[in-house]
């Protein structure tokens, strides 16, 4: 027999015949009912079990199941498969599988990530993550993108922060030295110093020049040093790239990008994120009032979908915070200290959170705070960049119209004392038929944890990456 998934059987498909369902028992209860699931739904399958099949289940148990689909008597389903035989494909043994029908702490489950995914938490948060990826290229696609693949190993240092981790086979106890006592990279297998890449931009730029509108869905590496529930050393960066496009052009394209994927994951996981949001609800209830969601979280997604962000430019922003009642009452960790200075999470979240109640665009940030491929404005300090900030969240986005002028392009690169030589090929964009374009990069994990209403981004990616862990 062929088997039918749970979430087919759970719409009743094959009712009154004889099906076949696989899947790990969550819980059996009187020694009678099973709760199945295989993955396919945060639901479980209800397997009627009956005297006589001797039967010791335990949580975690790989099992197969062959009866026929019936209508049940009971509440909490529709349907019920009464069972004519069970199989054991997989023992777990109760007295060592650490997966116990109670609920675990998140900090406990990390330290089992390759068990979590099987907790109903775990399993709604990785389908949301995996339909809203699929909502991505979807929403990419109807545009007319292209799917650019950016390399991972990289010579380039796009943001020119320098948390980049190395890749080099060269021995670490006696690398070869150059007559500087500098590690002699040339004997390294790319005969150069190369990294992991921090972000596929510069190249995406390159097949803009010539593909007009494409889009990079990759994972990206920070060493930075961030222990925050914000940070991950290795996550995934969408990045839209559009020739011709200027920086209001791309503020719609980042608003309506994130509005899309929010909704295709509203559509094509609704039993998930009902989930989520009545989790997020008890969660919430844990806080102390003043610190709670005044929304739920299918509220806040609805409330993203049928509002327009707050366009903002940062001089405003700075305003608005260096008049606000936080400021004045010393609430701020790090207290504003006025125009030039590079904005806190705490300072992004106050502008979302208590000043405008929604989404806010900040654009025209100084050019001193930003990377250097950022278009200059005419008045000499800023640049033509956008951040988008969610509540919760702080910035979602960031991106801004490139820099597309040579001259003004060079000089920039030369002011910052980059290695003109490394960006030779980047240049040559600009070299030969440049064009206005803009882009933006949006960090995946972030999304997914507005999504699902998680706290720490470790908790929505399968293994997380962060100092001091790479475990599994
Ligand atoms: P932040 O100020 O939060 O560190 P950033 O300014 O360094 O962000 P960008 O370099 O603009 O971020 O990267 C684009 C997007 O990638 C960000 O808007 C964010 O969504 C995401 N991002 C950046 N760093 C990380 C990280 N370490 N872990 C997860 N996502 C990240
Ligand atoms: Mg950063």
């Amino acid at each position: 027999m062929k088997r039918t998934k749970i979430s087919d059987l759970l719409k009743g498909k094959g009712l009154g015949e004889k099906v076949m369902a696989n899947g790990w028992v969550r819980t059996f209860r009187n020694d009678m009912f099973i709760a199945l699931n295989d993955g396919s739904s945060i639901k479980n399958l209800q397997c009627v079990t009956h005297e006589g099949q001797n039967l010791k289940l335990y949580a975690g148990t790989c099992i197969c199941v062959e009866g026929t689909l019936k209508e049940s008597q009971g509440k909490g389903q529709d349907y019920e498969l009464v069972t004519d035989s069970v199989t054991i494909l997989g023992e777990a043994d109760p007295a060592q599988y650490p997966l116990q029908p109670k609920e675990h702490s998140l900090e406990f489950l990390r330290e089992i990530a390759h068990l979590r995914i099987r907790t109903n938490l775990f399993g709604a948060v990785m389908r949301v993550r995996s339909t809203l990826a699929q909502g991505v290229h979807k929403f990419f696609a109807e545009r007319g993108f292209y799917y650019f693949n950016a390399p991972i190993i990289t010579g380039s240092d796009c943001e020119g922060a320098g948390e980049m981790f190395g890749v080099s086979v060269l021995p670490h106890a006696d690398a070869p030295k150059d007559e500087n006592g500098a590690v002699d990279f040339s004997k390294d297998f790319f005969a150069r110093q190369t990294n992991l890449t921090v972000s596929g931009q510069l190249e995406a730029e390159t097949y803009a020049m010539a593909l007009g509108q494409v889009y990079t869905f990759g994972p990206t590496f920070r060493a930075e040093n961030s222990n925050t529930s914000r940070h991950l050393a290795e996550f995934w960066m969408i990045e839209p790239e559009v020739a011709f496009a200027d920086l209001e052009d791309n503020m719609e394209l980042g608003e309506s990008f994130i509005k899309y994927v929010i909704g295709y994951a509203m559509e094509h996981c609704a039993d998930d994120i009902a989930f989520l949001d009545a989790r997020f609800a008890k969660e919430e209830s844990k806080k102390p009032t003043a610190e709670r969601s005044d929304m739920g979280l299918t509220e806040k997604l609805n409330f993203i979908l049928h509002n327009d962000f707050k366009r903002v430019s940062y001089t405003e922003a700075i305003d608005i915070l260096l008049n606000s009642k936080a400021q004045k009452k010393g609430k701020f960790k790090y207290p504003v200290e006025g125009w030039g200075m590079d904005l806190q999470s705490e300072h992004e979240r106050y502008l979302v959170e208590k000043h405008f109640g929604c989404p806010v665009i900040l654009y025209d940030y100084p050019s001193e705070i930003k990377a250097f491929y950022m278009r200059q404005n005419e008045d000499g300090k800023t640049v033509r960049a956008m951040d988008i900030l969610f509540p919760g969240i702080g910035e979602i986005i960031g991106g801004s119209q490139r820099e597309e002028r040579m001259d003004v392009l060079m000089k920039k690169v030369n002011d910052l004392g980059m290695d003109e030589k490394t960006l030779w090929w980047y240049l040559d964009t600009r070299r030969f038929g440049s064009a206005p374009h803009s882009g933006f990069g949006l960090g995946f994990e972030r999304l997914v944890m507005f999504v699902t209403g998680m706290g720490n981004i470790r908790d929505v990616i399968p293994f997380p990456r962060y100092p001091q862990n790479a475990e599994f």
